[in-house]
């Protein structure tokens, strides 16, 4: 049985649909658990037009009993945390942020790196024309390692999201990924398969099957996820992601509650 732990919320601006819906769903693909992890505050607000706000925390408090309510006839367990955006110094938030509720997980992602640049946001897609590609890729795979050495995040967001809009350095993509993956496989973090990549312009799952192989080597555990902005995105294509996951030669899937990591068999 399947959990999906990241999912989004109309209250980052680029979501839709109830609680009610996303747990109907949930209950129709018979997941065991429905995790929410919306795209966490930043300080000194306004940082972005995508995210929670500092002030809409109560109501993501209200989405998450909404989603209790509407699960607990139906032996559907509902998951909290947040989607957190790793900037260089921010570890003083995360920290504060993971004080505020009894969150089951946090999740680490990297949407920026230096000097605020998006590299995935489709409306800045232009920062690729006058980027060295090598250099951006290096720089976010040393900023993906920061992150797990921080050991703030349960979950490592969609670890190669450099790669959306398919601009790929020329060498081998192994030689980047190493130091991400000492860093993580140390930390004791899971990393997730997410399967938007595959609805993306790269067209692929972030990480790519030889990131997977890698993090299967070095014993770091593994959960899998839609990162859904709608209802009907919930648990998309996530038995193309459990044969990837067999393939790179794991056996279990990681589930947390209250920051507790169980393994369940990949069956
Ligand atoms: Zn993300
Ligand atoms: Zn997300």
């Amino acid at each position: 049985m399947f959990t999906d732990y990241h999912t989004h919320t109309p209250l980052c601006l680029h979501a839709a649909g109830t609680p009610e819906e996303f747990v109907e769903q949930a209950v129709k693909l018979g997941l065991a658990e429905y995790g929410i992890a919306d795209h966490a505050p930043m300080p000194n607000e306004p940082f972005d037009d995508w995210r929670m706000k500092w002030a809409d925390l109560p109501q993501y408090e209200e989405w998450i009993s909404r989603a209790q309510n509407a699960a607990q006839p139906h032996h559907l367990a509902i998951r909290t945390g947040l989607e957190c955006d790793w900037i260089p110094g921010i570890e003083p938030w995360i920290a504060h942020l993971k004080t505020i509720r009894p969150w089951d997980y946090l999740i680490g992602s990297l949407h920026y790196l230096d000097d605020l640049a998006e590299f995935d946001n489709p409306l800045k897609k232009d920062f690729w024309n006058h980027v060295d590609i090598h250099q951006a890729w290096k720089r976010y795979w040393e900023m993906y390692a920061d992150m797990a050495k921080s050991g703030l995040f349960q979950i490592m967001g969609h670890p190669d999201l450099i790669k959306k809009f398919k601009f790929y350095p020329k060498s081998d993509l192994r030689t980047y990924y190493e130091p991400a993956i000492e860093a993580i496989a140390k930390s004791g973090s899971a990393i997730e398969i997410n399967t938007a990549g595959w609805f993306k312009e790269c067209e692929e799952q972030y990480p790519a099957l030889d990131f997977l192989i890698m993090a299967n080597q070095a014993g770091i555990p593994l959960v899998i996820n839609s990162d859904a902005h709608a209802p009907q995105e919930l648990g998309r294509n996530f038995t193309e992601a459990k044969n990837l996951a067999l393939q790179a030669g794991f056996t279990h899937l990681t589930r947390f509650c209250q920051y507790e990591q169980t393994r369940v068999a990949l069956v």
